[in-house]
């Protein structure tokens, strides 16, 4: 996807804090962070969101990668949150499946 934002950070056209990577997912910091850690987790393959193919492998491999990072950022004793927008209504703006890891302080009890 040429004109995908976050393809574009993936294969380094576009710079990023980078806090994780493998063969087939890829961790950078959010621009615009909502809590102490911020984290974007986004599969390379391109898929636009959950209702477009996330199949098991890409999942699992977000899954591993996240719990991973959670624990390298500090956060397994306190716990975080791990969230995917999706559409309009899900408020999301990069149409690249990707999953914000959000913790470092008490998070709201509410989530909409
Ligand atoms: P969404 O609203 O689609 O769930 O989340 C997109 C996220 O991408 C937002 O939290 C936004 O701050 C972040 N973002 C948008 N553009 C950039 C960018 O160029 N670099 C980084 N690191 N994050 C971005
Ligand atoms: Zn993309």
């Amino acid at each position: 996807m040429d004109d995908c934002l976050f393809c574009k950070i993936i294969k380094g056209d576009i710079p990023s804090a980078r806090v994780f990577e493998n063969d087939d997912v890829f961790a950078f910091r959010d621009i615009n962070p909502q809590a102490p850690v911020h984290i974007l987790i986004v599969p390379k393959k391109h898929v636009a969101n959950v209702l477009e193919g996330a199949d098991a492998g890409i999942m699992d491999g977000v899954m591993r990668a996240a719990a991973q990072i959670a624990r390298e950022q500090g956060l397994a004793e306190n716990g975080f949150r791990l969230i995917t927008n999706c559409g309009r209504d899900g408020a999301q703006s990069v149409n690249h499946l990707h999953f914000h890891l959000l913790g470092g302080r008490q998070l709201s009890e509410t989530m909409a």
